[in-house]
């Protein structure tokens, strides 16, 4: 997409700062670097060389009163005979026998100076060319942005030229809802008599809400692409940026070109930076300027007649924060959610981006969307994009499904951090915590299968992990799959307390989230028995994280901390259960694990099935004894 932008004016500012720094420094020094070396001598000396004849030439200049003259001197080099020419200086003496004395020596003299350009000049000229350059570069710079530039008053809105852009609703993948929803806009945009005709109302705008990465502006760019109208393009935090008073200017010129170029988009990016809501008095100062921004957008969007074809879009990764007068029918009444992919989604994404790289035949995407579970479209695209450094890094041509699966390693743990060395006792302590969390899981019924243990650090800060994918996607969550769960991340510390009998804080991460689960199980999910189907937290920012806090009266919320305890307690004693029932196979495992650093879910499942084998050779040198000695 060629993005027309009006050229950076700060960057045009600093070049005229920096040209005028310029031009007064140089009018101070230019003179004595444009004047040939001169040499002032005294009136005598003057009339000497002149008697002697050494003049050739003469100048008098009256206004500056004095005389300038060039000598003829030879200088004998050692190869030959140089000549060359002295400039002298010499004040102007009122002496009526000058011009005698010239005619004498035989000088060519004149009373013109015809080389040097009129002082008005010498200062004009290179503001001239300043000014010149600064204009070239104006345009140069337009040009480099977009052919046909058009430049634009106040707003920094762009304009995306809609043949120019590229963006089809072809590369965006694995939101067809949204697509759907946005494809009666281009349609409208097409042909809007058939709408006018039939008195439907197009909606004046919508607004694209989602998770961060989920392709919002990607969408709205798609939209551009297809609709081959003008595409004006700004983002909340620039109405912000200026001066006191701006933000509501910029809302009303952007409003004032879109009208002039309707059919047109409008495309309000982040407009949760503008459109939050507004407080009740407002007595600070400081959200006044926004206040008034957002007050001239809602007059604006109220204004403007939608049958002329201008339709708003506006994305936010945080709807609940917006004013509601903004999403009042009439304004941003078409929602459309742009939510996290699914599996099949997340298969696409993975396709398009990897046409953009060469990648080796009969790649399995799929196995890598499902390892990529939760995985946004932007991380999708950057897993693709770390494969690919990864390939050259190892100096191949061609992604590998293996560059693939590290990318995604990477995206979800961080690097391997090579250099991080673990001590043998506490890698043996990873080791079992590893195992600990694979066998609780493959142990219990409602689990995702195991794909890979590796106790390689990275740069996240894990020592170690494990990784489950689901051989589908999974939307629900039953109850026993949740228990499960807790089990699961119960397991690490439970193999460390079986194996090793001292418990470290390589749990602490799945104590968090274990405790997580637990209380949303009973203040989220309703799965309680004692409470049932009754709410306690509220979630804010579902698209940013989702933080909760706890709405519940203090008696409540102590209930809900003994409950916790209860279950969390409960998994662990299952968990405890399971692998003191295994302890063969957590000491065979764990051993394994240890010497190899990774092992895939296939090898686990093997080592899993054949009872008693792997264990008896190592019975010798038991992992298990090794910590006790270090
Ligand atoms: P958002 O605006 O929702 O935060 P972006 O539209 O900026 O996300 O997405 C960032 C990048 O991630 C895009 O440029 C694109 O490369 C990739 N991406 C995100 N979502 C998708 C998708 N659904 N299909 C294809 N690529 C996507
Ligand atoms: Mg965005
Ligand atoms: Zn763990």
């Amino acid at each position: 997409m060629k993005e027309v932008k009006q050229p950076d004016r700060k960057r045009i500012f600093y070049f005229y700062g920096i040209a005028l720094a310029m031009l007064f420094l140089a009018n101070m020094l230019l003179p004595s670097l444009i004047a040939p070396r001169t040499q002032s001598v005294t009136y005598n000396e003057f009339v000497t060389m002149a008697e002697q004849g050494k003049i050739t030439e003469a100048e008098i200049q009256s206004s500056e009163n004095r005389i300038v003259f060039k000598v003829d001197t030879q200088t004998e080099d050692t190869q030959n005979v140089m000549q060359k020419q002295q400039v002298y200086v010499t004040a102007l003496v009122d002496d009526p026998d000058l011009v005698e004395r010239l005619l004498d020596a035989n000088v060519n003299f004149t009373q013109i100076w015809p080389s040097t350009p009129s002082p008005i000049l010498t200062a004009l000229l290179p503001l001239v060319v300043i000014i010149g350059l600064g204009v070239w570069m104006t345009h140069s710079m337009q040009k480099k942005m977009g052919s046909g530039a058009m430049s634009f008053g106040k707003s920094n809105a762009k304009i995306y030229v809609a043949s120019e852009t590229g963006i089809h609703f072809s590369d965006v993948q694995g939101e067809d809802e949204a697509k759907e929803l946005l494809t009666e806009i281009v349609d409208f945009l097409h042909n809007p008599q058939r709408y006018a005709d039939i008195g439907a109302h197009i909606p004046k705008g919508a607004l694209l809400v989602g998770p961060p990465g989920t392709g919002k502006t990607l969408l709205a760019k798609a939209v551009a692409g297809e609709a081959n109208v003008p595409f004006f393009s700004i983002s909340g935090s620039e109405f912000v940026e200026m001066f006191v008073g701006m933000g509501a200017a910029k809302v009303r010129d952007l409003f004032k070109q879109a009208n002039e170029k309707a059919p047109c988009i409008v495309f309000i990016d982040e407009i949760d930076t503008i459109g939050k809501k507004r407080e009740g008095s407002g007595g600070m100062g400081g959200n006044d300027e926004r206040e008034q921004t957002l007050n001239q957008l809602l007059t604006e969007m109220d204004g403007f007649d939608g049958s002329k074809g201008v339709v708003i879009l506006a994305a936010t990764n945080r709807p609940e924060s917006l004013d509601p007068a903004l999403l009042r029918p009439g304004r941003f009444d078409r929602r459309v959610p742009v939510e996290l992919p699914d599996l099949i989604g997340r298969e696409a994404i993975l396709r398009v981006h990897a046409k953009k790289v060469k990648c080796e035949p009969g790649l399995d995407f799929n196995a890598i969307a499902r390892m990529a579970a939760g995985a946004s479209g932007a991380e999708l695209a950057n897993m693709v994009n770390e494969a690919a450094l990864r390939a050259v890094r190892a100096g191949r041509d061609k992604i590998s499904q293996s560059d693939l699966e590290e990318s995604v390693e990477v995206v979800i743990a961080g690097y391997q951090k090579k250099n991080k060395i673990l001590s043998n006792k506490e890698k043996l302590i990873v080791a079992y915590h590893e195992i600990g969390h694979a066998l609780v899981a493959a142990l219990q019924s409602h689990s995702a299968p195991v794909t890979k243990i590796t106790i390689i650090p990275r740069t996240s800060g894990a020592l170690g992990y494990t990784m489950q994918v689901d051989q589908e996607e999974h939307n629900l969550m039953s109850r026993e799959e949740l228990e499960n769960k807790i089990a699961t991340l119960t397991g690490g510390r439970v193999a460390e307390e079986l194996a090793l009998h001292s418990v470290t804080t390589g749990a602490s991460n799945d104590i968090e989230q274990a405790t997580r689960l637990a209380r949303a199980l009973i203040s989220r999910y309703g799965m309680s028995d004692t409470f049932g189907m009754v709410a306690f937290e509220q979630v804010h920012n579902a698209y940013l994280g989702g933080d909760a806090s706890m709405a519940c009266a203090d008696q409540t919320a102590a209930e809900i901390d003994r409950m916790v305890v209860t279950l969390v307690r409960r998994q662990y004693d299952k968990a405890k259960q399971l692998l003191s029932e295994n302890m063969d196979k957590l000491h065979a495992l764990s051993k394994h694990l240890y010497d190899h650093e990774t092992i895939t879910g296939d090898e686990f499942m093997k080592l899993l099935e054949q009872p008693k084998l792997e264990l008896s050779t190592t019975e010798a040198d038991d992992p298990s004894s090794q910590p006790e000695q270090a």
